[in-house]
């Protein structure tokens, strides 16, 4: 079968966060199963655009209302991905180092999705499928039925995979006619809540909607930034399937970004070089429990209960435990962070920023990693801390509810149900007396870093869906 994954993001190409490790890692089992994959994404200006090698495959004009942007189509060259990746290289729009945050970002991702689907039916072959991932790819489905010029490309089954729904995409109708030409009796598929909805379009036009964990989907039927009643009629054609992860970059056998390697056979001396390497690089004390956050500092990640829990789990247990954060978002939370390490010296650090390399060594080097997520479509620390013998204190949700049980139940984790300051606190004490129970500390360990979260079972899964919405349309 061939695929296409079209998404904003895909690492190592461009990562924000777990967009890019799912649209880089899924394409790969997939082709590895014997299918054609191709992964499209816009050509930004990233470490990895500047440093590999691509060839021109195609190139023309992006007709945006009475704008035109000249596009091209770069293939990179070596396919060591482990399937294709294409990048749509529209100079005026996207040769910018950030991937989301511009005034004009409803230009640059309908600009994105016209040049794919126009490359696409230059191609003259029909894909069997193909896979959107979240609002900056949703107009795609209702394009390929609705506008004149992708006609040929109607027969393609279309998928629409959310990753976070609290993102929408909207925008006003005075852009519509930014849509290539469609008959106008169909724009009611475009309108939600008087305006045009990216995400919405997508989740009414595409053949099938999956979400990254079952426990996702069962929420967004509840609560969805106003589009609960529109998932609530699509549940027929919806599926929650939950993330896997990369096990090749994510190995701590093998993984290049780790002070020492280690396996669930030597876990306990190759995790405390680890923790020594960040204690010394953050003047932390590597004889006491090191608990960490990584993420983006929004309330959505539970951001804004960090700076009173780490104040609060400081003072009671101060000297007991070593905090460290690395993140970036809202500048409150981030100056509230950066104040308490004046407080905290010696047991607390924050590193502002985005480090792929540093998250590597704090996934191998902590003891604990704090997800008191209020919204959380899947996850991907959890599974990258269970893997990296970190164990994880969620609040259960989306997919941490999934992934992570209460080691009270016998489980792999921490787990509370508010997210609150009270009981990320509380989580913390329970850590605390755990971290102090060797034997059981070290079992629940074992438990985690034994856990499958590979995508090779999970890929079949998209491809069972993908076989689904073929056989329904043949029959
Ligand atoms: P999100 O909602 O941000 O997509 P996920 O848990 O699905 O959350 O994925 C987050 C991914 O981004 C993980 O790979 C995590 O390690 C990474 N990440 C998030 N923030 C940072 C940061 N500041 N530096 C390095 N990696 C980060």
């Amino acid at each position: 079968m061939e695929i296409f994954h079209i998404s904003a993001e895909c690492y190592p190409m461009a990562k924000v966060g777990g967009l890019a490790d799912v649209v880089g890692a899924l394409p790969k089992y997939q082709q590895n199963a014997g299918h054609e994959v191709r992964v499209v994404v816009p050509s930004y200006d990233t470490k990895f655009k500047n440093e590999n090698d691509f060839v021109c495959v195609h190139w023309g004009t992006v007709e945006l209302g009475s704008f035109q942007f000249p596009y091209s189509v770069l293939k990179e060259r070596t396919d060591k991905l482990g399937y294709e990746l294409y990048l749509i290289e529209i100079k005026e729009l996207f040769d910018r180092p950030n991937i989301y945050g511009y005034d004009d970002d409803i230009e640059r991702f309908l600009s994105f999705q016209i040049a794919v689907l126009d490359w696409i039916k230059a191609r003259n072959t029909v894909p069997d499928v193909i896979n959107c991932h979240d609002h900056h790819t949703g107009l795609i489905p209702f394009m390929l039925q609705f506008s004149y010029k992708y006609e040929v490309l109607s027969e393609v089954r279309t998928v629409i995979t959310i990753h976070n729904g609290l993102y929408q995409g909207w925008f006003g109708f005075d852009k519509m006619h930014y849509i290539p030409e469609f008959d106008l009796k169909h724009a009611g598929f475009l309108e939600w809540n008087n305006s045009l909805n990216s995400l919405a379009v997508a989740v009414k036009c595409a053949h099938a909607v999956t979400t990254v964990s079952p426990s996702y989907l069962d929420e967004i039927n509840v609560s969805a930034n106003g589009l609960e009643s529109l998932f609530n009629s699509v549940r027929s054609k919806s599926k929650g399937i939950l993330n896997g992860i990369d096990i090749e970059v994510w190995n701590p056998l093998k993984d290049k970004m780790l002070e020492e390697h280690f396996s669930i056979d030597d876990f306990e001396t190759g995790k405390q070089k680890n923790k020594e390497k960040l204690c010394e690089r953050f003047d932390l004390d590597a004889s006491k429990p090191l608990f960490s956050f990584i993420g983006r500092l929004f309330d959505e990640k539970g951001g804004d209960l960090l700076p009173l829990a780490s104040a609060l789990a400081l003072s009671e247990n101060f000297k007991d435990i070593n905090l460290l954060i690395l993140g970036s978002g809202n500048p409150d939370i981030e100056a509230q962070l950066l104040q308490l390490s004046n407080d905290y010296k010696g047991n607390y650090n924050v590193f502002i920023g985005y480090n792929e390399e540093l998250a590597h060594l704090i996934y191998a080097g902590s003891d604990f990693i704090l997800m008191p997520s209020r919204v959380e479509p899947c996850g991907l620390n959890q599974m990258y801390a269970l893997r990296y013998g970190t164990i994880p204190i969620v609040r259960r949700t989306g997919g941490l509810r999934d992934t992570v049980i209460d080691f009270g139940d016998d489980g792999n984790g921490i787990c509370h149900d508010q997210a609150s300051v009270g009981d990320v606190c509380y989580s913390i004490n329970r850590a605390v007396n755990l971290y102090n129970d060797k034997t059981r500390f070290n079992k629940i360990i074992i438990k985690g870093m034994s856990t499958d979260h590979s995508w090779e079972r999970v890929c079949q899964e998209y491809i069972e869906t993908y076989n689904q919405i073929i056989q329904k349309h043949e029959s």
